[in-house]
């Protein structure tokens, strides 16, 4: 038996009833299979379009083998956070692993990108400082502004113009100042201007910090990142990345120098006040950037693109609007929330899974199908999907004929 919802609780049902009626109440998909390019979402089978499995890596074999491996020999957990008795040689070889193949001095991992974000702009800035950050810059990055108590200034997004007219404002603030962006924006797939950031951050003395959570193992050689792609090595004094993306498991990871790990080691309150990783998880990781560093990882970023290259191509001919993007994530722009969600559950139906995206995670009127394809699909289900798209978004009214 429930207990009765008490009166001071009944908020919380009559603003879920709000979002209901809004269309802006979503549901949780419940997959009953692996996270693979075709799987089985709340019990029917589906071309899946959206998770950020960019590299078919959720459920590689070498992955498995390696978290049952790390299991079998440290465990299922680790029973306490990194500074008491949590670390591990493993954890300590996952984040060298991931310094060499993102070229920097030294990593630090935490439980997850969002904690990375968050606990690393909270650590490294005070109240006495300025944050410099693109408007669509992720939510773990804006939490983190807002943890860190420092003075934030939004630029409009990915406008280098903008950001200057603040630096120039701003030249001669007393405390220190951080330029913050993503490196591939998560919604619209649009990249940063990385080269003409670090020319400001140069410029006015502030401190580069880029979160590659969408560009790891998507950009870049081998996938390193936008620093890599843009060849700017040396010039971002904070990367930030994901190891619950393209890597296929789950963490997050802040590179840069020995001094800047060092001190998130002391101060980052995610890494002192919760727990470390399971040896399973860090085992999948070493696999993943095992893979990765190998002509393999070369292979799955190279399929990764020519499918999405396929993917963009066929719904232009389609006439859909995919917006900004230039990356492996493609909206297909529809406006009205009530109607993207319509969309995404009339694509369900017939065997295409492609998630609505409404307020509040992008403006309202920009509602949107997102979808990402991966190295894993077949050009079959690419077909399949881009057939099934046309004809219900046609039938709908959300493309030009
Ligand atoms: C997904 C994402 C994160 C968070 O990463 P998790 O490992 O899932 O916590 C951070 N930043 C950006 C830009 C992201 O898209």
């Amino acid at each position: 038996m429930t207990a009765a919802v008490r009166p001071q609780m009944g908020y919380l049902h009559d603003t879920l009833e709000e979002l209901k009626s809004q269309h802006l109440h979503f549901h949780l998909p419940v997959l009953s299979r692996e996270q693979k390019a075709v799987t089985v979402v709340d019990g029917r089978e589906a071309i899946n379009l959206s998770s950020n499995n960019y590299l078919g890596l959720a459920a590689h074999p070498k992955l498995r083998r390696a978290a049952i491996d790390a299991t079998r020999k440290f465990g299922a957990g680790t029973a306490a956070v990194r500074t008491i008795a949590g670390t591990m040689t493993i954890h300590l070889e996952l984040e060298q692993q991931i310094a060499r193949f993102k070229q920097t001095e030294a990593a630090v991992v935490f439980q997850s990108g969002f904690t990375a974000n968050a606990g690393t702009v909270a650590a490294v800035l005070g109240k006495d400082d300025l944050i410099v950050s693109d408007e669509l810059n992720h939510a773990s990055i804006i939490d983190g502004c807002r943890l860190s108590k420092a003075t934030i200034k939004i630029f409009r997004h990915r406008d280098v113009e903008d950001c200057e007219r603040i630096l120039k404002e701003t030249e001669n603030w007393a405390g220190r100042k951080l330029l913050i962006t993503d490196g591939v924006f998560s919604m619209d797939g649009d990249i940063a201007p990385l080269p003409q950031l670090c020319d400001l951050a140069e410029k006015y003395n502030c401190i580069m910090m880029v979160d590659d959570a969408h560009s790891s193992g998507v950009l870049g050689r081998g996938g390193r990142g936008t620093i890599d792609h843009f060849h700017c090595h040396g010039r971002v004094d904070i990367q930030v990345g994901t190891l619950s993306k393209a890597i296929g498991s789950m963490g997050g990871y802040v590179c840069g120098s020995r001094d800047l790990v060092e001190f998130l080691y002391q101060r980052a309150r995610p890494f002192l006040f919760s727990t470390s990783h399971p040896p399973s998880v860090i085992g999948a990781c070493q696999a993943a950037l095992t893979m990765l560093e190998a002509p393999e990882g070369e292979r799955l970023v190279k399929k990764l693109w020519a499918n999405t290259k396929f993917f963009k191509r066929g719904l232009k001919r389609l006439g859909f609007d995919t917006g900004a993007s230039e990356t492996p994530i493609t909206p297909i722009m529809v406006g009205d929330a009530a109607k993207a969600f319509e969309f995404s559950r009339a694509l369900f139906e017939e065997g295409v899974f492609a998630q609505a995206i409404g307020y509040p995670t992008v403006p309202q009127g920009k509602a949107r199908l997102r979808t990402i394809v991966t190295a894993a699909h077949k050009r079959k289900d690419l077909n399949t999907a881009l057939e099934t798209i046309g004809r219900v978004g046609h039938a709908m009214g959300i493309a030009a004929e």
